[in-house]
């Protein structure tokens, strides 16, 4: 499995950061982990070849990990001219939520007849379900219920597991979340602001203890963890950063 974090920001572009996006490659398995608003571009300047991405797979849906859905979904009618069927995954609601988030953004749009298959796949905590050649489980996360249920994943393929917390504050969920797995891409917002909604380095180092993940990349990082420039035995994400695994 290969990993390539085409946006490691935050909802604000902070740093000249992309916003939430994940490539995955799993033998001929091409899959998106979040696609944020700005992933468009993101995808452009990293030569994805769209019409190659089997299943878009969101961990909840808030604009910069959900919004750059629908000019995924029109680019693949009107540009990429996709033929592919291609798999919607998230959440419970992903089907309303994708076709509210297409009339917000392109007024009409979720009438399109589109030009290839579309699937909606709801993957809840209590249904594990396979996505293409990937194993994929939910696990429950406390961010903003408003725009949730918001879930993170773990992807397993060829014997490998891929964890990755989506946005979230402190919960003993991250702990099955990251058990035995090879990386732990999570978030953190802060360095030391404690936030109802999202981690912040102090609270993830009091746990570390309780992560079970060999490698762990902080991601996801607001202007306070980004200016905290000192060595951390964890990694810190890029954009363009590429995890094999
Ligand atoms: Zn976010
Ligand atoms: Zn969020």
């Amino acid at each position: 499995m290969k990993v390539t974090i085409l946006g490691s920001g935050d909802a604000f572009g902070t740093g000249g950061r992309f916003n939430t996006c994940l490539h995955v490659e799993a033998g001929p398995e091409r899959m998106l982990l979040d696609c944020g608003g700005s992933s468009m571009v993101a995808l452009n300047r990293a030569e994805v070849e769209r019409n190659g991405l089997s299943t878009l797979l969101f961990t909840h849906f808030h604009g910069d990990h959900f919004g750059g859905l629908p000019a995924f979904l029109l680019d693949a009618q009107f540009v990429s001219r996709r033929k592919e069927p291609l798999t919607i995954a998230g959440p419970a609601g992903i089907e309303h939520r994708t076709l509210h988030a297409l009339e917000a953004e392109f007024p009409g749009s979720s009438s399109n007849p589109w030009r290839f298959p579309v699937t909606y796949v709801e993957v809840t905590p209590e249904q594990p379900v396979r996505l293409g050649g990937i194993d994929v489980s939910a696990f429950p996360m406390v961010h903003d219920e408003r725009a949730g249920p918001c879930q993170g994943y773990r992807l397993g393929f060829d014997g490998k597991v891929f964890a990755f917390s989506g946005d979230t504050a402190w919960t003993e969920a991250l702990i099955p979340l990251t058990a035995g797995a090879d990386v732990l891409l999570v978030e953190c917002y802060a360095y030391d602001i404690a936030l109802a909604n999202h981690l912040d380095y102090g609270t993830l180092a009091a746990h570390r203890a309780e992560l079970g993940a060999a490698r762990i990349v902080l991601t996801h990082m607001g202007m306070n963890m980004l200016a905290h420039r000192d060595p951390l035995p964890e990694e810190r994400a890029h954009d363009g950063m590429t995890i094999e695994l």
